[in-house]
């Protein structure tokens, strides 16, 4: 049985290396220059890099950890604090982010009464919500804001707004409940781990160990009889089955005459841009600011030390992140790239004045994203019930399971099991 994997991103990783494992002979055609997909780290020199996309897994990933466990890959994985250790910028005023349970009940952000209704809110969800990002589908159809009523307004607005907002580039109005449910004991329990040598490393290596061919961007998929084609720029290729591992906008494109092509064009992403900055020089301590309400940037994080949070930096150097939401990034995507530097930097100056000048830096990165992550809105996960996944052609992806890397591997192993 020949199987084309189309995406080396941690999906499509997952897929081959699984259906390698039951016997499949498995080629993978990824259309970028290097395997990892959305888990990109760029490297500007000996221990330095940037993560790009994803910045962390956490303790309650059971399937990614498994994975890197089976792959011996589990020694690179380094504690960190969650983005959100830093801090809040509230009326011109910076607070710690009261974003674990320690903090909630340390912070002057919240009063007595607003503690104790999150405190019950947060027992009561335990009690039901298991701890590995399962999906609560009773919740789904209802919005985020409705579910986290009984946690109270000001928790809403000063723990969960900021806490969930930044990693997923999308607005708790249009989230569905179910979504941020399964992600609340992240506050209470959750502890996370960056990846030595940048996020990419173990996706980069299990690349290497598979046949992975990288530029190759494929333009379709089609069924015919007893075969699937496939065409890229070089031609078209048959294969026995497919797994398809590629965004679901991306996918819908790939195959629009598939049964699935409905659903997959349904699906939204969120964009990111994002710009990174370093340069030689001891900085001010650690700190990040969190702007919010977040109109126009997510987050500004300025720091110096080698851990930096979104990669890792040599001694004596301080490093500057700058995060936009949604609605900055879209007209970003087709900006020159010195203008879309200069108009996150003149914003991250408005809201931090203590970062230093473009011009000063030694690394200037802009990252650009167009499809960041799915927005998971109200109604998601029961319109996804309507995907009929059945061999020879089979999707998957973050998209399919939760967006994160934990949703990306439950999904390749899901594509797996279906063609085996
Ligand atoms: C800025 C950012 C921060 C994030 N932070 C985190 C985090 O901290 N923790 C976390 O768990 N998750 C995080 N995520 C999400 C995580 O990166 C994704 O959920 C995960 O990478 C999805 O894996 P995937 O395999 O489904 O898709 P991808 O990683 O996107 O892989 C898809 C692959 O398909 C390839 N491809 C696309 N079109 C074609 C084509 N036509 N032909 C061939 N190949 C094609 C792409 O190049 C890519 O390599 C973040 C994402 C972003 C963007």
């Amino acid at each position: 049985m020949h199987t084309v994997v189309i995406g080396a991103g941690p999906a499509g990783l997952t897929a081959a290396h699984t259906l390698r494992g039951r016997g499949h002979r498995v080629t993978v055609l990824e259309a970028e220059t290097t395997a990892g997909g959305r888990t990109h780290s760029e490297h500007f020199g000996k221990g330095h890099w940037n993560d790009t996309g994803a910045g962390w897994l956490a303790s309650f990933y059971p399937e990614t950890l498994g994975l890197l466990a089976e792959l011996r890959e589990t020694g690179g994985l380094r504690p960190m604090r969650l983005r959100g250790g830093g801090d809040l910028l509230l009326d011109g005023d910076l607070h710690p982010a009261p974003n674990s349970l320690a903090r909630v009940l340390g912070t002057g952000l919240l009063g007595p009464g607003d503690k104790a209704r999150f405190l019950a809110y947060m027992a009561a969800l335990m009690m039901r919500q298991r701890g590995d990002l399962q999906i609560d589908m009773a919740w789904d159809g209802i919005p985020a804001l409705d579910t986290l009523a009984p946690a109270g307004r000001a928790a809403i607005e000063r723990v969960v707004r900021p806490t969930f907002e930044g990693p997923f580039f999308s607005r708790l109005e249009e989230m569905s409940g179910a979504l941020v449910r399964s992600w609340m004991r992240a506050i209470a329990t959750g502890r996370f781990f960056q990846v030595d040598g940048g996020m990419d490393a173990p996706w980069r290596r299990l690349a290497a160990s598979l046949d992975v061919r990288t530029g190759v961007r494929v333009e379709s998929v089609r069924e015919g009889a007893g075969w699937i084609e496939v065409v890229t720029p070089d031609g078209s290729h048959r294969y026995d089955t497919a797994v398809v591992a590629v965004p679901a906008s991306v996918a819908a494109r790939l195959a629009p005459e598939h049964a699935a092509a409905p659903v997959l064009s349904g699906i939204r992403y969120a964009p990111h841009v994002r710009l990174y900055a370093a340069r030689r020089g001891e900085g001010p301590p650690r700190s990040g600011t969190h702007a919010f309400p977040n109109d126009t940037v997510a987050t500004v994080e300025l720091s110096s030390g080698r851990g930096g949070a979104w990669g890792h930096v040599p001694d004596h150097w301080e490093w500057l992140l700058v995060c936009a939401p949604a609605a900055t990034s879209a007209p970003l995507l087709d900006l020159a790239e010195s203008e879309a530097c200069s108009r996150l930097w003149d914003e991250a100056a408005r809201i931090d004045p203590r970062i230093f000048g473009l011009g000063t830096a030694d690394v200037v990165h802009l990252v650009r994203w167009e499809h960041a992550v799915p927005v998971v809105d109200t109604g998601y996960f029961s319109r996804l019930r309507e995907l009929s996944q059945r061999p020879p052609i089979v999707f998957c992806g973050d998209w399919l399971v939760q967006p994160c890397v934990e949703g990306a591997v439950r999904s390749g192993r899901i594509a797996a099991a279906v063609l085996t």
